[in-house]
C-alpha cells in the first residue's frame, strides 16, 4: 500500500486529481508516504516543497496540506525534495530524489535527466519502474526548518477608492490593478 492506497486506486487519484498519470507525482507519492511514516502519527505537519512541478500535486492529494489552507508552501527551486516539519517544533524529515541511487533504474534516470524522449520511453514502462523502484530512490534526512516555517498570517483588508473591491491593506493607497499593475485588462462592454 501507498499512502493507503493499492497501485490500481493509486493510479486512479493520481489521474483524477491530476489529469494524466505525472511519473513525478507518482514518485512524489511514495516521497509523501514515506516521510509520513517517520514523522508517525499524531504529528501536525506542514509541508515545504522545492519544485512547482507535479510535487506540490503529491503533497495535496496525499496528505491534508494544501495551497488554499495555507499549511503548504511552495519553493521555486526546481529541486524534487519536500520536507514535513512539525507545526510548532519545525522539526521535520525532508526527502529528495537522490540521483546516485536513481542510476541502479535507469529508466527513472533518464527520465529524470531529460536524456530520453518520451517516445523511446512510454509512460507505461516508466511506472513500472517506479513502482518496482518504490523509495529505493530517495533519500531522507532530519532537519530543522529555519525559514518558511510559520503560517501566514493575513493582514489588514481594505476598500480600493476606484474599482470598490477589497484588497490586501499592504498594495497600497488603491489596488495593484488600480495602480496599472493587474494582470487583465477590462475589456469594455
Ligand atoms: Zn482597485
Amino acid at each position: 500500500m501507498i499512502c493507503g492506497r493499492t497501485p490500481e486506486e493509486l493510479i486512479r487519484d493520481i489521474k483524477a486529481f491530476h489529469g494524466y498519470v505525472a511519473p513525478g507525482l507518482l514518485i512524489g507519492a511514495f516521497m509523501v508516504d514515506s516521510v509520513q511514516l517517520r514523522l508517525g502519527k499524531g504529528v501536525e505537519a506542514d509541508a515545504i516543497v522545492e519544485t512547482k512541478h507535479c510535487l506540490p500535486d503529491a503533497v495535496q492529494l496525499f496528505s491534508p496540506c494544501t495551497v488554499g489552507n495555507g499549511w503548504l508552501k511552495i519553493l521555486d527551486l526546481d529541486k524534487f525534495a519536500l520536507t514535513f516539519h512539525d507545526r510548532h517544533s519545525h522539526s521535520g524529515i525532508r526527502v529528495w530524489l537522490d540521483i546516485e541511487k536513481a542510476k541502479a533504474f535507469p529508466d527513472i534516470y533518464n527520465w529524470f535527466m531529460r536524456l530520453v524522449s518520451k517516445k523511446d520511453l512510454p509512460t507505461d514502462v516508466l511506472v513500472k519502474a517506479i513502482f518496482s523502484a518504490g523509495t529505493d530512490i530517495l533519500s531522507h534526512a532530519e532537519v530543522k526548518v529555519i525559514q518558511f516555517a510559520a503560517r501566514e498570517k493575513k493582514g489588514a483588508i481594505k476598500v480600493c477608492s476606484i474599482c470598490h473591491e477589497a484588497y490586501a491593506a499592504s498594495q497600497g493607497e488603491t489596488c495593484l490593478a488600480c495602480q496599472g499593475n493587474g494582470y487583465y485588462q477590462r475589456i469594455p462592454a
